[in-house]
């Protein structure tokens, strides 16, 4: 959630891959500010950054960071990237970033941020958690974070099993928050789950999909409104992040009162006007909302398109 002018909160969004989740909202004011420089460590082109970022964000919309303190940086769309490693191996997804905002704003119906996001890659995850437990001391520790308080959106990383899928779940939040003032946690959860996944994955491979499937053709449909009550991701597990998923597939790719719904729903959020619970809106355009649901994922078929 984007902190008001005057506070210095920063929102996390942890990374959950088989971890449990949860959603921290800390004061990191101080602790985020070191009183002395490393100059003999490793970390040091690291910090320098990050200290440049905490102390101008509050102040201006453009991030300072200084080219020469990474080892590689990288520009994709509003994506800047930084890496401790040579980035070449990784810049087919680094590309894909911007098209990643551009399918958010066609599909889902945001309006994009000219805002930068900062990308902090890392090859090892010892370096990883040794940066995060410096200068983050209060996260959980995760496999990836999104991070923004006042100023640009920032995605940490490290190159480990599941790399790719982690950036690309991670600057989904990192884009829907820079979008957005706030973002509900099943929402931001289960379109970052959805767009974690390659493009041409997302309709009809993720993962999630044949359990969903299996479970409509049992007409067992996840309570929308359950998942509205979250709060926190301690509150989440991978099943809630499949229903979150499944909603979000279905509002994409079901009937097209649903998409619609969910896009005046973000128009609603933007405007800063009170937006109800999504759940009622759907239920207000599609009375039969639970059979309409599994209709959708009974008739998606292997190839990702209704069979009719
Ligand atoms: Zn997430």
């Amino acid at each position: 959630m984007r902190q008001p002018e005057g506070q210095a909160s920063i929102t996390a969004i942890e990374r959950h891959r088989h971890t449990q989740h949860s959603r921290a909202f800390n004061d990191y004011s101080s602790s985020l500010l070191p009183s002395t420089l490393p100059v003999s460590s490793r970390l040091h082109f690291l910090l320098a950054v990050v200290v440049t970022s905490l102390v101008f964000s509050g102040a201006t919309t453009a991030l300072r960071v200084d080219a020469a303190e990474w080892p590689d940086e990288y520009r994709a769309g509003p994506f800047v990237c930084h890496a401790d490693f040579a980035l070449a191996e990784h810049r087919n997804l680094l590309n894909a970033l911007p098209r990643l905002q551009r399918d958010l704003v066609t599909q889902v119906g945001i309006v994009a941020s000219q805002e930068p996001i900062h990308l902090f890659l890392f090859h090892r995850k010892s370096t990883y958690q040794a940066y995060l437990k410096q200068y983050f001391p209060d996260v959980p520790s995760r496999k990836a974070l999104f991070i923004k308080g006042r100023g640009p959106g920032m995605v940490f990383a490290y190159r480990g099993e599941d790399f790719e899928t982690d950036v690309r779940h991670e600057c989904t939040h990192a884009l829907l928050n820079a979008a957005l003032p706030m973002v509900p946690l099943w929402l931001d959860e289960g379109l970052a789950e959805y767009f974690e996944v390659p493009a041409a994955q997302r309709a009809n491979a993720n993962p999630h999909l044949k359990y969903v499937r299996f479970n409509a053709l049992l007409v067992q449909v996840p309570k929308l409104e359950s998942l509205e009550q979250l709060s926190g991701l301690s509150e989440m597990n991978r099943t809630k992040y499949r229903h979150a998923w499944a909603w979000i597939h279905f509002m994409l790719h079901g009937p097209p009162e649903a998409r619609e719904e969910l896009s005046r729903y973000l128009a609603d959020i933007r405007a800063l006007t009170p937006p109800g619970k999504l759940s009622r809106r759907l239920r207000h355009r599609m009375p039969n909302l639970e059979r309409r649901f599994a209709e959708h994922f009974k008739q998606w078929n292997s190839s990702g398109f209704p069979s009719l």
